[in-house]
């Protein structure tokens, strides 16, 4: 065997040790990304612009708002969990909405406290609470101080911005 060959075994030797070192790691760290659901996502405007509709881009990226009465879900019934039709976080329970006769789907309260993002929006002459999903910043709708009991508070949100996911035992659903 030539100097030459043991180099080439060796240098085969080392990098299957990097390989199968490096496995568990990878794995650990793919863990580590699904414990963290809140991870911020960042795309461009382009692809923004790709993967949304021209409504959803308008509302969701551009701060828009859908007409009253006009959106999938603000009479919409069945349990499950709302997530953001942007990066598909949760964001609102089906048991947390309420009928508020606004037309938009309203909700009391977020399915966690770190679902959203709130920001003061003083547009259209108005002082009003902005609500951005925290994950991808996607403009939600505004959190006003006249919602139900037990928080007093009613999330007015635009559906164009929700993708409703029924729970298994539900999922006969509409
Ligand atoms: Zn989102």
């Amino acid at each position: 065997m030539t100097s030459l060959q043991i180099g080439v075994i060796l240098r085969h030797f080392a990098l299957c040790a990097v390989l199968f070192g490096a496995a568990p790691v990878l794995f650990i760290c793919a863990r580590a990304e699904e414990a963290r659901p809140m991870d911020k996502i960042v795309k461009s405007d382009e692809e923004w612009r790709r993967i949304l509709t021209p409504e959803q881009y308008r509302v969701m990226r551009q701060g828009g708002t859908e007409c009253a009465f006009t959106g999938r879900y603000y009479a919409h019934k069945g349990q499950g969990t709302y997530h953001c039709a942007g990066c598909g976080a949760a964001l609102f329970r089906s048991d947390d909405k309420f009928e508020s006769g606004t037309g938009w789907p309203s909700f009391f309260r977020p399915v966690s406290e770190d679902a959203l993002e709130q920001r003061e929006d003083t547009s259209h002459g108005m002082r009003r609470i902005e609500v951005r999903c925290r994950r991808c910043d996607a403009h939600l709708g505004h959190v006003f101080p006249d919602g139900p009991r037990p928080t007093g508070l009613r999330y007015c949100i635009n559906s164009v911005a929700l993708s409703f996911r029924p729970d298994e035992a539900s999922k006969k659903e509409p």
